[in-house]
């Protein structure tokens, strides 16, 4: 069965097919690096990732690419307000960016920096206005002009037949509803950063950068676009407009968005106190793992409701996960196997894919793995599950990792960075005392005990006894108690 995902274009579910076979050219608007990212941001960044890890699974090889927004009105604004260059600044935002996206899992996109392609972008607003499509405006600011791109409101279902030719628009956060012809190229104002090109000095908009980039590094028509729903109208339809008008072809042929994020059912604002970069909740002693698997929780096209009880809840799931595939690995069990556990498993892996290729419902992909883990976990009281069931399971615990990334990720070190870094920045008096706990324990990760438990045995192939003992001492001096069996190596925690 085929990927079926609904395309705003269309307002409709469609069955997903690249333009070439086994390949997927897929383009996000990334952030703009002005400040930390809150929760929204990740929300809308996790359903990417979501999307681009079960593409890969699906057998495809996956382009993407994501630009980085290192120059417009707010980033000109607080740099200069902070004594900074606009490299220093947005340099900052960046790295705590990728910091960020790191720490919940996100795989990092091709990344494309709006400041490194400045000629290119004077370049293609000089051929748009070769085409008449462009203008130039007193100041030396360049437009787009809607009314020569019939197709306005497409993508966002506005009817924009009665616009004002030549009506502008010139700052980066406009109306919701007004179309205006709008700047592909900003002229300086006294004392503000600008480039050198053939257009004159300026600097590029905000829907230029994506138009230029994606096509630069998918080529004129590719397979997806994607954004949070904030972006359909306008910057999505400046996109198209731009992007269309330069080449006569269809941009992108796919178009996702990912619903908001509220939190505790209203729209995260400063003045209400519920807005919260994700730095905010690990200060608070959350772990990224939790935060991921919440943010996940919740088909990308459905609102998600943050609240703190479902944090907690997701740190519960993710847990209850993490304990059955230690249970699993800790061996001892009856030689053979159990076909009722062989069938869960396929059954499981079949359930979540049925449940991804449905416009990727994660919810009812997370809900066929409990599943599968209550059922699995009876089976283990009384005795039903047989050494040969153990790999199925595993497998299919695996196949809901590739994409969900919670298993497997060590906390700790993460944790250990935020009280770092807020110690850094003076902040510790927002430290919780869950986070220095998280932050100051010595424990021994799982996958640090696992790797030094297959030194262990290849010390013990390698008959080098006092190798393994050393190992296996020091892993009894962090807690950790090892069995040496006929079955093989069995560890526990005291
Ligand atoms: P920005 O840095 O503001 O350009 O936003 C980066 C990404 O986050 C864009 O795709 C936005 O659509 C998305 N975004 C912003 N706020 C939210 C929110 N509350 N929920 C989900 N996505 C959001
Ligand atoms: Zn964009």
């Amino acid at each position: 069965m085929a990927l079926r995902l609904y395309n705003t274009m269309s307002a409709r579910i469609e069955e997903f097919h690249p333009i070439r076979d086994h390949e997927v050219r897929m383009y996000a608007c990334g952030p703009t690096v002005y400040d930390y990212g809150h929760i929204g941001n990740f929300r809308t960044f996790i359903a990417v990732d979501l999307l681009r890890r079960f593409l890969r699974q699906s057998g495809y090889k996956v382009h993407h690419v994501m630009n980085i927004t290192d120059v417009d009105d707010r980033i000109i604004h607080n740099s200069a307000r902070d004594g900074l260059t606009v490299q220093q600044y947005t340099a900052k935002y960046e790295k705590v960016f990728l910091e960020d996206a790191a720490m919940i899992g996100i795989e990092e996109p091709i990344l494309v920096r709006a400041t490194e392609h400045i000629p290119e972008m004077a370049n293609f607003v000089a051929k748009l206005a070769e085409k008449d499509i462009a203008y130039r405006a007193d100041d030396g600011s360049y437009y787009f002009r809607i009314s020569k791109f019939p197709a306005y409101g497409r993508l966002s279902k506005k009817d924009f037949s009665g616009i004002l030719d030549g009506a502008r628009v010139d700052t980066d956060q406009y109306d919701k509803d007004s179309a205006r012809d709008f700047a592909l190229w900003k002229a300086p104002k006294p004392g503000e950063t600008s480039w050198q090109t053939q257009i004159g000095p300026g600097r590029p908009g905000w829907h230029l950068e994506c138009s230029v980039m994606s096509m630069e590094e998918l080529g004129e028509s590719f397979d997806l676009h994607a954004g949070g729903e904030d972006l359909i109208f306008p910057h999505h339809e400046n996109e198209i407009a731009q992007s269309e008008s330069y080449t006569g072809k269809t941009f992108a042929r796919f178009w996702f968005h990912a619903r908001f994020l509220l939190v505790e059912g209203e729209k995260m604002s400063k003045s209400l106190g519920n807005f919260f970069t994700l730095r905010d909740l690990v200060l608070k002693g959350y772990k990224p793992s939790s935060i991921r698997y919440l943010l996940a929780s919740v088909p990308y096209r459905n609102q998600l409701n943050f609240t703190f009880d479902g944090l907690q809840q997701a740190a519960v799931s993710v847990e209850r996960l993490r304990n059955f595939r230690l249970r699993l690995n800790a061996g001892g069990f009856a030689s053979g196997k159990n076909p009722a556990m062989q069938s869960l498993a396929t059954e499981t892996i079949e359930k979540m894919r049925a449940a991804l290729d449905d416009d990727l419902n994660t919810a009812q992909a997370q809900a066929a793995i409990f599943e599968m883990v209550r059922q699995a976990n009876t089976a283990f009281d009384t005795g039903d599950i047989k050494k040969d069931d153990v790999p199925p399971l595993l497998a299919a615990l695996e196949k809901f990792d590739e994409i969900f990334a919670v298993i497997h990720d060590n906390d700790t070190p993460k944790m250990k960075q935020v009280f770092d870094w807020a110690i850094a920045q003076g902040r510790e008096k927002d430290i919780s005392p869950e986070l220095r706990e998280a932050a100051q324990s010595e424990q021994i990760s799982d996958a640090e005990i696992e790797t030094k438990i297959a030194d262990m045995k290849a010390a013990r192939a390698a008959r080098d006894f006092k190798k393994s003992d050393a190992i296996r001492a020091e892993l009894a001096e962090a807690g950790v108690v090892v069995e040496i069996t006929k079955e093989g190596i069995r560890w526990r925690r005291k």
